[in-house]
């Protein structure tokens, strides 16, 4: 029998995505599809989703579920669809999903994701889906475990193990202990310290979850030991140290279909390990042209493409700037977020035109373009518990410059200017003067050791960044959980 797997979360490629959550959604239920699994996604139907996915899905039927102290009753629609044998349930409901890009804020969201952790087990109830494990991604479905083993308990569904992963500790889903107790509609006992309370006001979603899940990951092994302690454990270290015996490290891969600069048809053109070395030249004066940089493909081009928020090492980055930016390199920014972030890159560009753009704006197209046409890409993280865009860089043959924490320390290792050997440049403390350092040792590399720069530029495209390895270990985890059954939780 195939292992029936139920993936719950609040995004996923190609449907909606706002980050990293958004690719493993995506990529690790095909992966572990292709290894045999039989996985089913489950979603909001947020009014957000594209027309053309809209278009495509079957209405499965709907009902009626209880939420809230004093059990008010809401709608439950059910639309179908499938990508590469991949099934896709999908949630209606108005009032939650028909507003937001999905997110809004905490006071409307919690309700919203109560709802929808709730719904995803009564819709696999409905459609008498039963999986032998419900795997439950950052906090909004972490009700979804506290759910499975108390309103579903003696349920079908209720036979099922919970897998909860934390893609991003900052995150929690923090109110009031009484909009949670009101909205969940738990019962009371749960709103003590073991499960949701933080203080004595404050109730928090992701703590109550990872309180029942019956096995945590994370998405790098760094990560899983960086967040049991103080600086990393965002208020959950404790929390996290206590449930440490059932915490795994798994770190995540790409899409390697998707991100395939031999296939890749957003890219001027297309390339592999052998004519790298060339192609990335003429991708490189295509993406200048596109942004109006001077046409030089003898600059060094350093890209960063990332959601401008304090996480993802940006004070760092302002900090050296301009001493970065000598007459040999260009900057290439892509990213939204915090407008100081957002102000100070345009000011950067307005000081420095043809040489600095920057790119204020969501742009799948342009990240790939930038991913096959920069030299390298700036990874300098606050804190990163995985990283996406330097895995994609690697498999374009940009080298990273990465700061070494979570699963950048995890995928990137070191280059060694004495063997020859490393994947990328990197620095450990958080700190200014080694960035530039790192972005220097970089460049020495680039203008006057090129052979050597050659050859990481094809190793990296040669390193296996693919979800095949990762799949297998949470194809592992899951089997473990089934051998347990439910009396050895
Ligand atoms: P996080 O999940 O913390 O945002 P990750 O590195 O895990 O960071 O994932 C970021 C993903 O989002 C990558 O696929 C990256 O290419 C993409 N991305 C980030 N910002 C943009 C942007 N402005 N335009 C296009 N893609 C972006």
């Amino acid at each position: 029998m195939p292992t029936k797997v139920a993936f719950i979360g609040s995004e996923s490629y190609p449907f909606i995505k706002t980050g990293g959550l958004g690719d493993v959604m995506y990529a690790l239920p095909r992966a572990l599809r292709r290894e045999g699994c039989d996985v089913r996604v489950i979603l909001p139907y947020y009014a957000c989703i594209p027309q053309k996915f809209k278009d495509n899905v079957t209405w499965k039927g709907s009902f009626m579920m209880d939420l809230c102290q004093g059990g008010q009753s809401y709608f439950v629609g059910v639309m179908e669809t499938e990508i590469d044998g991949v099934v896709y349930d999908l949630i209606e409901n108005r009032e939650f999903f028909d507003w937001g890009n999905p997110y809004t804020g905490l006071w409307e969201d919690i309700p919203k994701y109560c709802y929808f952790s709730k719904a995803a087990l009564a819709v696999l109830n409905y459609l008498e889906w039963i999986p032998d494990v419900v795997h439950c991604h950052d906090w909004q479905a972490a009700l979804v475990p506290v759910y499975l083993r108390t309103s579903f308990a003696g349920t079908p569904v209720g036979a099922a193990r919970s897998v909860l992963t934390i893609h991003n500790l900052r995150f929690q889903g923090i109110c009031s202990l009484d909009h949670l107790k009101y909205w969940s509609g738990l019962p009371d006992y749960l709103f003590d310290y073991p499960v949701f309370k933080m203080n004595d006001h404050e109730a928090n979603m992701f703590k109550g979850g990872l309180a029942y899940a019956d096995r945590v990951t994370t998405v790098s092994a760094t990560y899983a030991e960086e967040i049991q302690t103080d600086f990393y454990g965002e208020g959950l270290n404790g929390h996290l140290w206590y449930h440490r015996g059932k915490l795994r490290g798994i770190v995540n891969g790409i899409d390697v279909d998707i991100w395939n600069p031999r296939t890749d048809a957003l890219l001027p053109n297309t390339y592999d390990e052998h004519s790298v070395l060339e192609v990335k030249r003429a991708n490189k004066r295509a993406l200048q042209e596109r942004l109006g940089l001077t046409v030089d493909d003898g600059k060094f081009v350093l890209g960063l493409i990332s959601r401008l928020t304090d996480q993802k090492g940006l004070d760092l980055v302002n900090a050296v700037f301009e001493q970065m930016l000598d007459d040999r390199t260009q900057v290439v920014i892509l990213g939204t977020g915090d407008p100081r972030y957002e102000n100070s890159f345009r000011y950067y560009e307005g000081i420095h035109p043809g040489q600095v753009c920057a790119c204020i704006k969501y742009d799948e197209s342009l990240s790939h373009q930038i991913y096959a046409g920069a030299d390298a890409l700036l990874v300098p993280s606050l804190f990163e518990p995985c990283g996406l865009t330097q895995l994609i860089a690697m498999r374009y043959g940009t080298v990273p410059v990465v700061r070494e924490t979570g699963g950048l320390k995890d995928t990137v290792e070191p280059f060694n200017e004495y063997t020859g050997e490393g994947n990328g440049f990197t620095f450990d403390r958080y700190r200014a003067d080694l960035l530039l350092d790192a972005v220097n040792r970089g460049k020495d590399q680039y203008f006057d050791h090129r052979n050597v720069w050659d050859a990481l530029v094809r190793r990296d495209m040669e390193k296996d960044v693919s979800w095949d390895l990762s799949a297998q270990r949470y194809i592992d985890l899951y089997e473990e959980l089934k051998e347990l059954g439910l009396q050895g939780l």
